[in-house]
């Protein structure tokens, strides 16, 4: 069977800034049967996500994640339904997911990669299950629950960098959620900063492109920061630390700033900002949602749940078919997404 597959074309190098020529397009075949075991799948959805950067490098700097081979088949979360099945669990028309999903329009893969999707769960829009109900969800919440000592009634002032992004934007409605009473959000655009305030329920939004972010975070956290979800790193992060309060917590999430630098992960604070951290006690220690496979399925379900109850809005860029993937992805990293990048295969 002939099928369209995306391959990683070259390395942007580990100092380069990522293009979409990176990726190539391109036409393959796919075996006609089906071995026992498999299942033929058509791809309906493709996530798109930063950490992709890092496995455009031969070497991606972590133990859990495998460098892209050049001119092979790229691969991340996916979602489709089954087409024809050799395994006991699944059957035709069944919606599926895997982390490992070839960016091609049909894959055979083996059934036990698979999960088994419920479209109810998130009202039939099965491309959350890659962002809201899936990996980006679960990061924000199992981030402000397992680092972020967020407590009802504590009074909380919760600042999230990379605000408007996938992450971010739930982070920020999650942090509401579980007591935070002030949300402030840090994006890279007039119109972003306007969705987080008026759409997803933030107290304000700084734009930070535009004036002085120091200043402006000082007027709307005047009681100091709490709570910092870190998105970006770099100048921004070193700034929100800068007025993060005594005994207050650093939820490592990402360092997006930094990579397409060849530093370590997570890069290290600059001397001065080291200082502060320090000596007001504010911790700073890696998270991996990875590492909280245990919780993933109940934290699923809050937010399948949060989602259906209107209690966290959604918003995703959409970009349609497999040949546009390259330039969905360079995209993102220089801030052309609101929500979670997806690309929509099978249209
Ligand atoms: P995302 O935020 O939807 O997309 C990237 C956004 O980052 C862009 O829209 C852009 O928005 C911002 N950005 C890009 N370059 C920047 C820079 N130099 N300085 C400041 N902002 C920049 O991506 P996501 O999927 O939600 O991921 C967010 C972070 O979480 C990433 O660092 C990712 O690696 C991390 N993550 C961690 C885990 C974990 O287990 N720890 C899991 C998933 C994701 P602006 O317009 O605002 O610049």
């Amino acid at each position: 069977m002939i099928i369209q597959r995306v391959v990683l074309n070259s390395r942007p190098g580990k100092n380069g800034v990522p293009v979409a020529e990176n990726f190539r397009l391109e036409q393959s075949t796919i075996a006609d049967t089906v071995q026992a075991g498999q299942v033929r799948v058509k791809t309906l959805y493709l996530s798109v996500d930063p950490y992709m950067r890092c496995r455009m490098n031969e070497d991606t700097g972590s133990d859990y994640l495998q460098p892209w081979q050049l001119s092979e088949v790229a691969d991340g979360g996916g979602v489709g339904v089954v087409e024809e099945s050799k395994h006991e669990n699944l059957t035709k028309g069944d919606f599926v997911t895997s982390f490992t999903w070839p960016w091609q329009t049909v894959a055979i893969l083996d059934g036990s990669v698979l999960q088994k999707l419920v479209p109810q769960l998130v009202n039939g829009r099965l491309s959350y299950f890659l962002g809201a109900a899936g990996i980006t969800g679960l990061t924000a919440l199992l981030g402000v629950r397992e680092k972020g000592h967020v407590a009802v009634g504590a009074n909380q002032t919760m600042v999230v960098s990379g605000a408007a992004g996938a992450c971010g934007s739930l982070a920020g409605q999650i942090g509401r959620l579980e007591g935070c009473s002030r949300v402030v959000g840090i994006a890279g655009t007039d119109e972003k900063c306007s969705i987080l305030v008026q759409e997803m329920g933030f107290d304000a939004a700084i734009n930070y492109k535009k004036g002085n972010v120091a200043e402006q975070l000082r007027e709307l956290c005047p009681g100091g920061v709490d709570v910092y979800f870190d998105n970006v790193g770099g100048d921004i992060s070193d700034t929100v630390i800068s007025q993060m309060n005594q005994n207050s917590h650093i939820i490592l999430c990402g360092q997006i700033s930094q990579y397409n630098k060849d530093v370590p992960y997570p890069p290290p604070l600059p001397p001065d900002i080291e200082k502060i951290q320090k000596e007001r006690n504010i911790t700073r220690e890696r998270f991996l949602v990875l590492n909280y496979m245990d919780k993933h399925e109940a934290s699923v379900l809050q937010l399948c749940q949060w989602i259906q109850e209107g209690k966290l809005k959604v918003r995703e860029t959409m970009v349609e078919g497999l040949a546009n993937i390259g330039a969905a992805f360079q995209s993102m990293m220089s801030g052309g997404n609101i929500g979670k990048q997806i690309v929509s295969v099978s249209k």
